[in-house]
């Protein structure tokens, strides 16, 4: 199972940002040169892998169409370092306008600057590279790879070869090495993309092998004399896809302030050990500090260290904490929880299908479809196309499937992507189809609710849907519209939806067509109906750990609510008998009153007529009523009755407040609604907060 959050990684580039100082400095070479070389040519050579592997997994997580965004930004960084270091290039008296050219494309216009031409190249290379797919893209990556070892550590073996040598020296004219962006940087980008999970044992047993393994590789290529350059070793690759296995197997929380610290580190260092020699001849201490080459590299670690971190803090942007104003908290605990019972509900050959739509009813869809992806759900639905392109940006993998019609002229959009689109309607179907761009569906079969759906009686128009070259039917499915009553009336209608339904399925097979994935239940269905005959349950409101409204259902499985809703206390004063409060002054103290205002409002999804409908909320664990007439972005609350109520204090709207509780399908109830509307209602501007694993 994938673990929260990138601790490890964070903390790790901080000391591959040392290794690299070190190899600008060699702080052994006083030791002796053995020892310094082992440490900078070998040891130290992991530093730049682990740097491309963290952005190939990062890109792979997220997406890796966005390379181009993650290009950019590398873009601008370069740039900027770039014009960090003109003023000694400069002074090193410059480069004819051809050399600027090449140095910009491919070496860096300073000497550790390489690392980002090939970066921004190897994304490149390696986004080329995944339309071989996975397998293929590593196979490539690692030919190149091959190719640029012979120019590196294995030259003296190539070398010998004469067509080898007039190959590999037509490379050199172009670039200084092949530990560039062709030849080194796709293999560790889309070896990072991989991500390849070990158990943390076998990981390290694994590094601590190859690691000395690599090492000894080194050594030998540095007694042949082989070596040209010596940044590729045929273990080092080896050696990486388990050094970060290892760092993914021990990951806890978040280091953002770290990942800046490395990066300015990696950039700032040959400015540092500029400043050094500089500052130590000015002083003269270059004996102690320069010619002493292990407190040199202390030095030069400090000043980048320190300058860098004081640079870090001034750029981090300070965002305000979440839990300022009003914010719902999300129990992923519960979510999964959830997730677990209601595949219980639904049976062994069923499989839940995760709908998310509306913001994952008020939850935060990319929270919670990553909760669930981590937990093994491949299946995913949602109502517009706009909600799949988000979850699909965000690392959603599996199927998920738009609910809602989409207009026939994404169908370009639905391929990229691999969306798959309900076919609403006969229309719908032939309007994708004369887009002529194969795309997967699901056919909505309309069994009795009258809302979307070809009728299911009419066979013929599915049989020839199904029939169809560009709609690549993965799934039939028919929705419920009475399966939340019990009354027997409404059981009659869900049962002959059900029948009508599994009879045309029937009929599909018998006419030899593959309607792929049957589903019918939503929640209630699952709440309400036995085990069906079905591939997938769309499992919405119930996932959320609430039922629509108080009535009674068949079965009650252990569901947990996920969200709590929270605000803080804004102010609190005393109101004399008789003065009134808020918009049109509609309440009136009767006594002396503690009038406590909560910052939250209607634009978050409440009511304003809350207190005519008994709304109320938690203060301290106790009940306080809310009065007088909700506003945009405060509530009112009487809470004469509780102590110590000061500014600042949490007010629980919605959910657990230590022994009391204000259940979501109360205030629904109240608001004469269902929690399905109240939750999905809940405004965008409050913060989702995480809880639990
Ligand atoms: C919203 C929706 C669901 C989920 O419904 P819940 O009652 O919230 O489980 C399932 N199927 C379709 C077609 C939907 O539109």
């Amino acid at each position: 199972m994938e673990t929260k959050g990138f601790a490890a990684l964070d903390a790790f580039r901080i000391l591959a940002a040392v290794l690299v100082v070190a190899i600008h400095t060699s702080p052994l070479t006083g030791v002796s040169p053995e020892a310094d070389f082992l440490l900078t040519r070998a040891v130290a050579r992991v530093a730049v892998p682990f740097f491309l592997m963290v952005t190939g997994y990062f890109l792979a997580r997220r997406d890796w169409r966005d390379g181009r965004r993650m290009i950019k930004k590398l873009a601008v960084l370069y740039l900027a370092s770039a014009a960090l270091y003109l003023p000694l290039n400069l002074y090193n008296g410059g480069y004819p306008p051809l050399e600027w050219l090449r140095r910009i494309l491919i070496d860096g216009t300073f000497y550790h600057l390489w690392y980002f031409p090939a970066a921004i190249l190897g994304i490149a290379v390696a986004c080329l590279l995944r339309r071989l797919g996975k397998r293929g893209a590593l196979a490539a990556a690692l030919a190149l790879y091959l190719a640029g070892l012979l120019g590196d550590s294995y030259w003296g073996l190539a070398g010998q070869l004469p067509i080898l040598k007039t190959v590999y020296d037509g490379i050199f004219s172009v670039t200084s090495y092949t530990r560039n962006g062709l030849f080194y940087a796709p293999l560790f980008l889309l070896l990072g993309g991989w991500g390849l999970r070990l158990p943390r044992r076998m990981a390290a047993a694994g590094f601590g092998l190859s690691f000395l393994a690599l090492g000894l590789e080194a050594w030998t290529l540095h007694t042949l004399h082989w070596q040209r350059h010596d940044s590729m070793y045929v273990l080092l690759p080896v050696t990486m896809v388990f050094l970060f296995a290892l760092l993914l197997s021990c990951n806890r929380g978040q280091r953002p302030v770290l990942r800046r610290v490395s990066v300015l580190m990696y950039v700032l260092h040959p400015w540092c050990i500029i400043l050094v020699r500089g500052g130590a001849k000015a002083v003269g201490l270059t004996e102690l500090l320069v010619d002493n080459a292990l407190i040199h590299f202390i030095v030069v670690l400090a000043l980048s260290a320190l300058l860098s971190l004081a640079l870090a803090r001034v750029s981090l942007p300070r965002l305000p904490k979440p839990t300022g104003r009003a914010w719902r908290e999300i129990d992923l605990d519960a979510f999964v929880h959830n997730a677990a019972v209601l595949q219980t509900c639904l049976g062994a050959r069923c499989r839940l299908m995760a709908v998310v739509k509306a913001e994952a009813y008020g939850h935060g869809d990319v929270l919670c479809a990553r909760a669930l992806q981590r937990n093994g759900v491949r299946d995913f639905a949602v109502a517009a196309l706009s909600e799949a392109v988000a979850l699909r940006k965000a690392g959603i993998r599996g199927t998920i499937l738009v609910l809602g019609y989409t207009p026939p002229g994404e169908a370009r959009t639905l391929r990229f992507w691999r969306i798959t689109q309900t076919v609403v309607d006969e229309d719908h179907a032939a309007a994708l189809a004369a887009q002529r761009i194969p795309v997967h569906v699901h056919l909505a079969l309309d069994t009795g609710m009258h809302r979307l759906g070809i009728p299911a009686e009419r066979l013929g128009a599915v049989k020839r849907i199904m029939g169809d070259r560009y709609l690549k039917v993965d799934g039939v499915f028919s929705h419920l519209c009475v399966s939340d009553s019990l009354t027997p009336e409404d059981a009659a209608y869900t049962q002959a939806q059900a029948a009508l339904f599994y009879e045309t399925v029937e009929k599909l097979r018998a006419a030899g067509l593959n309607p792929g994935k049957v589903h019918l239940q939503a929640s209630y269905g699952a709440l309400n109906l036995p085990e069906q005959p079905c591939d997938l349950g769309r499992m919405g409101i119930a996932l959320y750990g609430v039922y629509s409204d108080g009535a009674p259902t068949a079965r009650h499985p252990d569901l947990r609510p996920v969200l709590a809703l929270r605000a803080r206390i804004a102010s609190v004063r005393t109101l004399e008998p008789g003065i009134s409060a808020g918009y049109g002054l509609s309440f009136t103290a009767q006594r002396p009153t503690r009038l406590a205002v909560a910052a939250i409002g209607y634009a978050d999804g409440l009511p304003r007529d809350w207190a005519a409908c008994g709304g109320r909320m938690l203060v301290h664990g106790q009940y306080a009523p809310v009065v007088g007439r909700l506003c945009m972005d405060q509530t009112l609350l009487d809470v004469t009755g509780i102590p110590d109520v000061c500014q600042g204090d949490v007010v629980t709207v919605i959910g657990r407040d230590g022994g009391a509780c204000i259940p979501a399908e109360e205030v629904a109830v109240q608001c004469g609604t269902i929690t399905n509307e109240l939750l999905s209602r809940l405004g965008g501007r409050l913060p989702t907060v995480p809880v639990g694993k």
